[in-house]
């Protein structure tokens, strides 16, 4: 069996490829298909995002859809960025976003945070959602050159003070909310029928 990841995020497709690596199905992404124009997301949530996501691709390609939704939720900002994780700055790069944070952060004690995804499966009329997250906080400044985004800035509790930048891909995706989210998949699947066991 084939699911298409629907996202043109090609550093989400490397870590969901790793994550996915012994899963009894394969995974192509948008950029191995036929071009499709990109999906809006306009919810308020992840999961109504990721829902969003899937389901504008259910319905321009046969098969099994997933997409996922993810960002950064740190407490001092009242959950800011949010969903809106990925355009934080009208600039929407990495290193604006991150500067951003910075700044906001700028004299905050309280530096505790999280990383959630959300998935969502879309197959014919049927869906199915699956969530993930990571606990942690924020840096003062960035440290490493792994994974991206706001990698650079985010200590997991379980990494005992390095950035999720200074771990290996392997190491990130164990404990990351993209890891934990997409390991539900299969489950996801199986409720769907479309996977035995
Ligand atoms: P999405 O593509 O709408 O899910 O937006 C995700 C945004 O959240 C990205 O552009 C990053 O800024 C941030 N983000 C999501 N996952 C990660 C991660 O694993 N590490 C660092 N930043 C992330």
């Amino acid at each position: 069996m084939q699911v298409v990841l629907a996202t043109w995020n090609a550093h989400k497709v490397r870590e969901i490829r790793e994550i996915l690596a012994d899963a009894p199905f394969t995974v192509v992404c948008l950029a191995d298909l036929p071009p499709i124009p990109e999906s809006p997301e306009t919810g308020h949530t992840f999961a109504e995002n990721a829902l969003q996501k899937a389901r504008f691709v259910a319905e321009r390609i046969d098969g099994v859809v997933v997409a996922d939704d993810s960002g950064l939720e740190v407490d001092a900002l009242g959950g800011a960025p949010g969903v809106h994780s990925k355009r934080f700055t009208p600039e929407a790069t990495h290193a604006a976003n991150n500067h951003h944070l910075l700044e906001r952060m700028d004299g905050k004690s309280e530096r505790t945070a999280r990383f959630r995804c959300c998935i969502a499966v879309v197959f014919g009329a049927e869906a199915r959602t699956a969530q993930g997250s990571c606990e942690g906080t924020i840096l003062t400044a960035p440290r490493g050159e792994g994974g991206f985004g706001y990698d650079p800035l985010f200590a997991p509790i379980e990494l005992g003070g390095r950035s999720m930048a200074e771990a290996s891909a392997a190491e990130k995706n164990a404990i990351s909310h993209r890891g934990r989210a997409f390991r539900a998949l299969p489950r996801l699947l199986s409720e769907l029928g479309l996977l035995s066991g």
